[in-house]
């Protein structure tokens, strides 16, 4: 399997051969930048791309499922304005999602928090700011962030999250180092809506149904108009197949909270 610690493995190896070589036969400075590049490359792409377990494993489905369920998802709220209109939904279709929140978009919104438990849905830290930069934070600010947001749900609540989402799916050493000193689990996904992007309603829709299959965990954002219209769709599709949403613990028969 491609990891962050086979690849620096190989890497390692590959610069002793070079440095052999070199002092042997003399070997172009080119064959050095090609080594880099390569390594670089690949842990830029390990680093984007949550499916690799690249820096440390997340759950992104659960392919062993028996039932016919799938889990909708949805980051970066809760938003005052749609993510009531998602619970709405969710209500009327009789499914059940789960909310990675931000933190900074908890706070004066606990009746909201309230109303997503209450209504049977689940909860998840995604960050206290969701920083642009949130990547090239220290495992201490990583870990200030992720507490900060457990707090302000524990304040809430009295539970402590167990699920982190990476903000922009985006995982290194420093995130390995924080989830693992606070016992979060990483959960990913296997269907990106890009509800976020100018793409139109229908293209959004076709990517998340035309392989969904059971297992499946779908990622979408409670922050806009677009992600409403789509999701009522959604909905719809999912009743025609047969495929019942749940909370993506129940999906993964984890711990959502301590
Ligand atoms: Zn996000």
């Amino acid at each position: 399997m491609l990891t962050f610690v086979s690849i620096k493995r190989f890497f390692l190896i590959a610069l002793i051969v070079l440095l052999v070589g070199d002092w042997m036969y003399n070997i172009p400075t080119f064959y050095y930048w090609i080594l880099i590049g390569i390594f670089l490359t690949l842990t830029v792409l390990g680093s984007f791309l949550i499916q690799w377990n690249f820096h440390f494993k997340s759950h992104n489905s659960n392919p062993s499922i028996v039932e016919n369920q799938i889990a909708l998802t949805f980051d970066d709220g809760p938003h005052p304005e749609y993510t009531p209109q998602v619970l709405q939904l969710l209500k009327q279709f009789n499914a059940k999602a789960t909310f990675f929140c931000i933190g900074k978009h908890m706070e004066g919104h606990s009746g909201l928090i309230k109303r997503i438990l209450t209504e049977g849905h689940t909860i998840g830290n995604h960050t206290y700011s969701h920083s642009r930069v949130f990547g090239f934070f220290g495992a201490k600010k990583v870990i200030a962030e992720l507490q900060k947001t457990n707090g302000i749900f524990a304040k809430i609540t009295g539970k402590q999250i167990q699920m982190y989402r990476p903000a922009f799916g985006v995982t290194n050493p420093n995130i390995k180092k924080s989830i693992k000193a606070m016992g979060l689990q990483s959960i990913g996904w296997s269907i990106r809506s890009l509800d976020t992007t100018p793409l139109s309603d229908d293209t959004i829709l076709h990517r998340t149904t035309h392989k969904l299959a059971k297992g499946d965990i779908l990622l979408f954002h409670d922050t806009s108009p677009k992600t409403i219209i789509v999701l009522e769709r959604l909905l719809l599709i999912l009743q025609e197949k047969n495929l019942q949403s749940v909370t993506v613990d129940q999906l993964l028969n984890i711990k959502a909270y301590a």
